[in-house]
């Protein structure tokens, strides 16, 4: 009887540790697994878009950009580590407007995945270029403020419907966003008011909707995307036309070679300035504190400078 008492607590004790154990380790596993999934993971594809869903995850999400920092997006083909993490986001965003030439297919694959994607140009890239003789629609859209305002737009429909839970910090900081895009706006209205040029002579074709939106024209050296290079004709017309209308600046990018622009500008005797289309920033510029306005606010003063303005 006695020996029996024994048995029964020493079992009884064994279960308890046990229990004790497995029960620790289930609440170790579940806690675990939530950090993991704790914030909703979004992928972007370039510069403009990566900054624009930063402002509106704030620390509710974590944002991170396919394009290594510095490289350039149109010619910029995704790694099989990219497509692994295309495929465990729970958002992915897209430019589109015929940016990332490999959105089609990426969508297609992420078909039967959970992800939701986002096209932030939806409805707004509706210019188009000639190119080779092929009609082509401009991507650049982000660098209008107006339309940069738009793509905000898409881009936080995508955030509430990943993340229902967050609507409310999510719409107060794409508000706080869209504030911001209307200041710089105005300056730009502002400081391209009373201009004496009405031409820039631009490294590719990415300032159409900018100079649509404040009324002035570009002439690009290359093409909607900057490896379509001109031909020698195409340059010397260019000269010839930047002679005649008086151009005293030729503009050139920071991710492309700057070889042409400063070819045409010791032809006409101009000098070079940078106008960026902020298709991608580099580590180091980041680091100085550079983000999509300060970089917009460096082109205002630029074209102000270019375009003769008052
Ligand atoms: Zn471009």
């Amino acid at each position: 009887m006695k020996k029996n008492t024994i048995w029964v607590v020493l079992i009884l004790i064994l279960v308890a540790i046990l229990g004790f154990n497995l029960k620790d380790k289930i609440l170790k596993n579940d806690s675990s697994t939530d950090v993991e999934s704790e914030k909703p993971q979004v992928v972007t594809s370039l510069y403009p878009i990566y900054f624009f869903a930063s402002q509106i995850a704030g620390d509710k999400a974590e944002v991170t950009n396919v394009t290594p920092s510095g490289a350039e997006p149109h010619d910029y083909e995704p790694t099989i580590q990219d497509i692994v993490n295309f495929e465990k986001s729970d958002l992915l965003i897209l430019n589109g407007g015929g940016l990332e030439l490999w959105g089609d297919n990426m969508k297609q694959n992420l078909n039967d995945k959970k992800v939701i994607i986002v096209t932030a140009s939806d409805g707004i890239a509706n210019k188009q270029a000639e190119e080779k003789g092929e009609t082509i629609q401009d991507p650049h859209v982000w660098l209008s403020p107006q339309l940069a305002k738009k793509e905000v737009v898409n881009i936080l429909a995508g955030f509430i419907k990943a993340d229902p839970n967050n609507k409310e910090t999510y719409e107060k900081n794409a508000d706080a966003l869209k504030v911001k895009l209307d200041e710089l706006d105005v300056q730009y209205k502002e400081g391209l008011n009373n201009c004496t040029q009405k031409n820039i002579v631009t490294s590719h074709t990415a300032f159409g909707y900018l100079a649509t939106t404040y009324g002035f024209d570009q002439v690009p050296i290359s093409g909607l995307s900057p490896d379509e290079e001109p031909s020698a004709r195409q340059l010397i017309d260019l000269a010839e036309f930047a002679k005649q209308n008086n151009i005293k600046y030729i503009f050139f990018e920071t991710l492309v070679s700057p070889k042409l622009s400063n070819t045409l500008a010791n032809e006409i005797g101009a000098q070079t300035l940078v106008l960026d289309p902020i298709e991608g920033v580099s580590e180091k510029d980041i680091e100085q504190g550079k983000n999509y306005f300060s970089i917009m606010r460096d082109n205002l003063n630029n074209l102000r400078t270019a375009l003769e303005c008052q």
